[in-house]
């Protein structure tokens, strides 16, 4: 069984609570990680040294912060295999998957440490000699608060933007990965002055009393909900809120496509995580000319499935989806694969395919973090624009189509951060994301997090009278 522990000035310990809480393997329901409940005076304690170490770091060169950051990443890349295998034992992903999504995090440490260091101003000219200076800061002590459907890569975006810009970071990981976070950070942390980067456990009031502190950025990766009692928090204490939050992105299949392609596409969006990634492919509306080939393409691709994806994280998540499908069958869906809790130990659950699903149902209206595909049949690409649109979420969307005019209005008129025109997942290494709505607010990842990071200090410099 993993020990988790806080760290807190560069200390192991257990915090004053006493109490803790057991991590279940999602694979099978056994223990796999103790770890302890921080209290409010760890929380502050942590906070406290984070601000006291801010100073110092912050006046460290951009190009010795981005060196720590290298080493970090050296670190946990060669540490990969250990990592992975805890991650596995507490949030349930297979091996394999979990080392590639730790090596997606050892990439953004380095593209941190790569861009940090060229993260510069601007200068405006005025008058004569008259010339205003721009100068990004650090904003000081940063809360970063993580989920646990993609723990190492989520963080290391994260503490990586904002330890490269010169801030001081206390983490708290999620209820259900401390041990990963935990071991994440005894992979940073030794290449980092003490006090640089805290961590504390607990769940949500810990990281209610974490995001209520005296810190100058809450960043939260995790469900609408907590994001909105972020806010309020935020709302209360002057802190910046950043979060990155649940969607429900919906995949529009154009009537001039491939529909065994366009399957393809939509089983990897669905299923892949076990549907539990935030960008995954949450509704689905294909046009009638393609729908009837599509859904067959689509249920014989879940077929394939099965093998290849791990539990949902915990058997509650799993009755909620299950839920969403009852209802949604209920309510006259059609049940086109999957759909039934498996026999046997764990929380498993089939890839699933629904068809004749309406916008009002909760499996196409809210987040369903769980494999499952419910499709509804469109009449015209302009209907599918429309429905796809009518959502509280503004994560992302994927259009496959062949017309440029299609994706064109896709982009121009979908009210979400990203558009995928023809590729589910993918993109450029690196890229940012802008949510909107209910899915949150700011830059998360991207060279643009540098500046979610950073405070803009402006100087407006003159000669005095005579010259300098
Ligand atoms: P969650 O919000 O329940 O938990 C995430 C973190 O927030 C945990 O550390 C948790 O302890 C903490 N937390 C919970 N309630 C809190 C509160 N009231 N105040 C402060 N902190 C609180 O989310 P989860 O279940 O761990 O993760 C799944 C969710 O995360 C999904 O909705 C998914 O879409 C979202 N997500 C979004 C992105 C993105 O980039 N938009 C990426 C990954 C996951």
């Amino acid at each position: 069984m993993f020990e988790a522990t806080q760290l807190i000035d560069g200390h192991q310990s257990n915090g004053a609570s006493g109490r803790t809480l057991t991590v279940t393997d999602p694979r099978d329901g056994s223990p796999v990680t103790r770890v302890p409940v921080s209290t409010a005076a760890d929380i502050e304690a942590a906070v406290r040294t984070a601000r006291e170490a801010a100073p110092e770091w912050a006046a460290t060169a951009p190009a010795a912060r981005a060196a720590a950051l290298h080493a970090a990443a050296d670190a946990i890349e060669a540490a990969a295999g250990e990592l992975a295998g805890i991650m596995a034992a507490e949030m349930g992903k297979p091996v394999d998957g979990a080392r590639e999504s730790i090596g997606a995090g050892v990439g953004t440490l380095r593209q941190y440490a790569e861009l940090g260091p060229t993260h510069r101003g601007r200068t405006l000219a005025g008058d004569g000699a008259a010339i205003d200076l721009m100068a990004f800061r650090p904003r000081g002590v940063v809360a970063v608060i993580t989920p646990w459907n993609d723990p190492v890569a989520v963080a290391c975006g994260l503490l990586g933007a904002a330890l490269v810009t010169g801030n001081t970071v206390v983490h708290k990981p999620s209820e259900r990965t401390p041990a990963t976070g935990g071991r994440l950070a005894a992979l940073i942390h030794p290449h980092l002055p003490p006090g640089v980067l805290s961590v504390v456990h607990g769940d949500g009031p810990a990281g209610a009393a974490l995001a209520g502190s005296a810190v100058d950025l809450v960043a939260h990766v995790g469900s609408t909900a907590a994001g909105r009692s972020i806010a309020a928090a935020c709302a209360r204490t002057g802190a910046k809120a950043l979060l990155e939050n649940g969607g429900s992105d919906p995949l529009i299949v154009d009537a001039d496509v491939d529909p065994g392609w366009a399957a393809g596409q939509a089983a990897l969006g669905a299923f892949v995580n076990s549907g539990q990634i935030c960008v995954a492919v949450e509704r689905i509306y294909a046009h009638r000319d393609v729908a009837g080939a599509f859904l067959d393409a689509l249920t014989a691709e879940a077929a394939t499935w099965g093998d290849r994806i791990g539990p949902l994280v915990d058997r509650r998540l799993r009755d909620t989806v299950h839920e969403q499908v009852r209802a949604a069958v209920r309510d006259g869906a059609a049940l086109r694969h999957g759909g039934e809790i498996p026999d046997g130990p764990g929380a498993y659950y089939p890839p699933t395919v629904l068809s004749g699903c309406a916008d009002d149902m909760a499996v196409m209206r809210e987040e369903t973090f769980g494999p499952v595909a419910p499709v509804a049949t469109v009449d015209s690409f302009e209907e599918a624009l429309g429905r796809a649109a009518d959502s509280p979420y503004g994560l992302a969307a994927t259009v496959l189509t062949r017309s440029m005019s299609h994706a064109q209005r896709a982009w121009r008129e979908l009210p979400v951060g990203t558009v995928k025109v023809n590729a589910v997942f993918g993109g450029a290494p690196g890229g940012a994301a802008h949510p909107r709505r209910g899915s949150g607010q700011g830059f998360g990842y991207g060279p643009e997090l540098l500046d979610e990071m950073t405070v803009t200090g402006v100087v407006h410099l003159e000669a005095p009278p005579g010259g300098w």
